[in-house]
């Protein structure tokens, strides 16, 4: 016996709810495939998922225009999602992203302007003297600058934007199957999937949309081009009676020409077991994953001690006045395609699609990506000018 669908989508993740609500909202009978984040990582045999955690910076600023875009049209939903599902998931404090002042060889900051401007986004740039002065918390190298998106910028929750999307997928009629899927295969005009736990679905098209995970050679007819790296994130936790010195601290990106100056930081955030965090996120180095098994491995795992310190380091360089009560650093992967944009395409036939490849940085524009591979399923193609990009997937 097998459940029919118009569209089944693998991946109860930040891109599969997304690309699930917008079928449903399309009027398509949908399935949602994807498991639950597990208790307990260590022992768990199953997938894993690169949105399990708290904080995920959110920003139109970019120094790419498409990821700017991605980004603002999925910021302009949120507060949509938020009402439809009643889940709150966005919080507002704004995005600083700092770097070498223009005029230096790296012009990130310049490129971050360019986008900026081309979408009317309102983000002025700070000198070195006046980061200090507006951003008491950090400390940054002389010659800095920084662009500050106030307003439609700060952070989001990603486990509570899953949460959001499927609740508002699932209102839309979407059937939620809380399992991990075995094999996706084409039979003639139907593609059937088959779950862990022996059930199986059948539809006109499917969606793959398992992050790391698409790398698994029983999801797609075909081993795409993603490079799965390992990926370790360090916490600082701050006292309760300090949490009020932060009220006001943006979301932070440092960017350097050299990966191991840049980082990411996140003002402190609420966590299951009542705590307050400082996160900080930035390898040194790339570890990259050869394999599905190994994507799991490296999740079941403590993750890198050697990037855990070097993130210490680059927390006490910015922020040398913070005094964490305890420190720990947890394992997470980040997907990268060859073009340096995610996938929205068909992967050999045009009924298996695949919406994967965040590059690091897709949370944030996961709900337009979603939007996007719906499109993709619905008409056959996507037919968006407004992009001047290529989202074909690369394999092999
Ligand atoms: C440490 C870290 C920090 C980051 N910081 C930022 C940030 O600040 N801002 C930002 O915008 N982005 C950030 N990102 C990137 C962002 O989290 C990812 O781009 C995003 O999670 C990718 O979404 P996805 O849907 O492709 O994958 P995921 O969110 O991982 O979802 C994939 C889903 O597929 C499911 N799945 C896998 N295999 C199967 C299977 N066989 N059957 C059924 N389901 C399956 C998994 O359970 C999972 O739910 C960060 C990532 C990391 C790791």
């Amino acid at each position: 016996m097998s459940e029919s669908f118009d569209f089944i989508v693998v991946g109860k993740g930040m891109m599969g709810a997304a690309a699930a609500r917008h079928l449903a909202l399309a009027g398509a009978s949908v399935a949602l495939i994807g498991p639950d984040e597990p208790a307990d990582w260590a022992n768990h045999s199953g997938v894993f998922s690169s949105h399990y955690d708290n904080a995920r910076i959110t920003r139109t600023i970019d120094n790419d225009p498409v990821w700017a875009r991605l980004a603002r049209r999925s910021i302009e939903r949120y507060d949509a999602i938020e009402r439809e599902s009643g889940v709150a998931f966005y919080h507002e404090v704004g995005c600083l992203i700092a770097g070498p002042a223009p005029g230096a060889a790296y012009d990130y900051i310049e490129k971050v302007e360019k986008a900026r401007d081309a979408l009317g986004v309102v983000a002025p740039r700070f000198d070195h003297d006046e980061l200090s002065q507006r951003f008491p918390w950090f400390r940054f190298p002389k010659g800095t600058a920084g662009i500050y998106e106030q307003q439609g910028a700060g952070y989001i929750n990603p486990r509570a934007l899953v949460m959001a999307q499927t609740v508002c997928a699932q209102k839309g009629g979407t059937r939620i199957v809380r399992s991990e899927v075995r094999s996706v295969s084409e039979a003639p005009d139907r593609v059937v999937v088959t779950t862990r736990d022996g059930s199986r679905f059948d539809a006109g098209r499917v969606i793959v949309a398992a992050g790391g995970f698409s790398l698994s050679n029983t999801l797609l007819p075909r081993p795409i081009d993603l490079k799965v790296k390992a990926r370790t994130v360090f916490f600082a936790e701050v006292a309760s009676g300090d949490l009020a010195a932060f009220d006001g601290m943006p979301s932070l990106i440092g960017a350097a020409p050299e990966q191991e100056r840049s980082y990411y930081l996140l003002p402190p955030v609420a966590y299951a077991d009542g705590k307050h965090y400082i996160k900080i996120g930035g390898d040194p180095t790339d570890r990259v994953l050869d394999g599905e098994p190994a994507v799991r491995q490296w999740f079941r795992g403590s993750a890198s001690v050697a990037a855990a310190e070097h993130l210490r380091g680059l927390l006490a360089e910015v922020m040398p006045g913070l005094r964490p009560v305890s420190t720990h650093f947890s394992p997470c992967v980040t997907s990268f395609t060859r073009r340096g944009l995610p996938y929205i395409g068909f992967a050999e036939s045009e009924r298996i699609a695949v919406v994967t490849g965040g590059n690091g940085q897709a949370a944030k524009s996961s709900d337009e990506i979603g939007r996007l591979g719906a499109a993709l399923v619905i008409n056959g193609r996507i037919d968006e000018p407004e992009y001047d990009a290529d989202f074909s997937v690369a394999f092999r």
